[in-house]
């Protein structure tokens, strides 16, 4: 019988860090509390100097959290996690635990626009300054690190275009001078792509995506080596206080229980669309990672295991056709979220993207006829149906 430490992932998903109160529940147990109390004064002292074990107060560590921190760093193979109140909280304590005044930051230019909004604007209050660079070209990132680099920050598949970064490679550049390399893998999940293998220092998540995987719930997950986990992501987070809900830590424990069949089904509907799409003449390009002929399907087979759950489509007919065909589904939802167990569809330029400039936005690849499209898990033949009549009233917005 393999001990919890040999578990494959779907073992892992489904039983890791799981721990009995004494009334022996089957399902993980919610502990919403903010407090707990102590035996003694004595005791409480001693919790307090770490010399006892035991809970202090909500905003450091609840049980429930615990399960979900080990069930998580289990899954990802090494680190300790901490857990946040939102994807975005777990990004900002990542890079502000990595950095001081004066150093510098090397990121993608295509990214989730708070994570931008983050690098580009909130740093530089503090003196921090971040180069953007084209993560796909790997002598740009060559380039923009420098000796006082501390920090690398990657979002891989990025958001909305589904460009890749060689996760290895880039981490090999920032070893050189130091620099810690942060990765964004919501997209990816951890089924897809595993960043510690390829030399990532710490690792984000949004649980609020295909972890909850249900839409109900914002959260968000920091995995990172043990030493700055103590030494300096704790502080950040007990002191300035973006603790998960125990509530929302048990939503996530019990959609992590489903997160591998959720998402292989996403995976395998996703092919399918892409194939629909590509055929089809409303479409000019249409972007997944595992199409063998992804501009960078090298990359994606050497660090991705599988295309991943979302789709970007470009249609022909700019935005009047991205807008007929996100009004014509039936089925998919227009929404902006992502990783759900229902599809969901969005046109970025004018939401998630808006506050681009359209310069940086064509820059970006973020076209007007761009749609995301994040592929649930309704039955593939409902969602085929629903695509290809879409499709054909963008084609119909086009020619008239
Ligand atoms: C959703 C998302 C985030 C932010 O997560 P929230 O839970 O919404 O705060 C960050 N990066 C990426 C790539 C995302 O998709």
């Amino acid at each position: 019988m393999a001990g919890a430490d040999d578990w494959k992932t779907g073992t892992v998903l489904v039983r890791g860090g799981s721990k009995r109160s004494p009334y022996k529940e089957t399902s993980e147990a919610i502990f919403l509390t903010s407090g707990f109390v102590y035996d003694s004064a004595a005791e409480a002292e001693a919790r307090f100097a770490g010399t006892a074990p035991g809970y202090l107060y909500g905003r450091y560590a609840n049980p429930t959290n615990t399960m979900l921190e080990e069930r998580l760093s289990a899954l990802e193979g090494g680190g300790v996690c901490r857990l946040t109140a939102s994807g975005m909280a777990a990004v900002t304590a990542a890079i502000m635990c990595c950095v001081r005044a004066g150093d510098h930051v090397v990121a993608g230019r295509a990214l989730f626009s708070s994570c931008r909004w983050v690098l580009e604007t909130h740093l530089k209050r503090f003196g921090v300054h971040c180069d953007f660079v084209d993560a796909t070209d790997i002598e740009a990132w060559r380039a923009a690190i420098r000796p006082d680099t501390r920090a690398i920050f990657i979002e891989t598949p990025a958001n909305p275009t589904l460009e890749l970064t060689n996760i290895a490679a880039v981490a090999a550049l920032a070893k050189a001078v130091g620099a810690r390399v942060i990765v964004d893998n919501i997209f990816a999940t951890p089924l897809v792509q595993r960043p510690f293998e390829l030399g990532a220092d710490i690792v984000v998540y949004s649980t609020t995506k295909h972890m909850d995987g249900q839409g109900r719930t914002l959260g968000g997950a920091v995995i990172g080596p043990a030493d700055w986990v103590t030494g300096e992501l704790d502080p950040f987070l007990r002191h300035t206080g973006p603790a998960m809900s125990p509530f929302v830590a048990w939503n996530v424990l019990k959609g992590l229980e489903t997160m591998e069949l959720r998402v292989a089904r996403s995976i395998e509907t996703a092919g399918r669309l892409f194939a629909l799409a590509r055929a089809h003449p409303a479409v000019a390009r249409v972007l997944w990672p595992g199409d063998p002929d992804h501009p960078q399907a090298a990359i994606a087979a050497s660090q991705m295991r599988g295309g991943g759950t979302l789709l970007a489509i470009d249609l022909r007919g700019g935005q009047p056709a991205a807008y007929a065909f996100l009004d014509a589904l039936q089925v998919v939802d227009i929404s902006n979220n992502l990783g759900d167990a229902k599809s969901l569809a969005t046109h970025p330029a004018t939401t998630t993207h808006r506050l681009l400039d359209p310069a940086v936005q064509a820059e970006l690849g973020i076209t007007p006829g761009l749609v995301r499209l994040s592929v649930g898990i309704e039955d593939p033949r409902d969602l085929e149906a629903d695509v290809a009549q879409a499709l054909a009233a963008a084609a119909a917005a086009t020619a008239g």
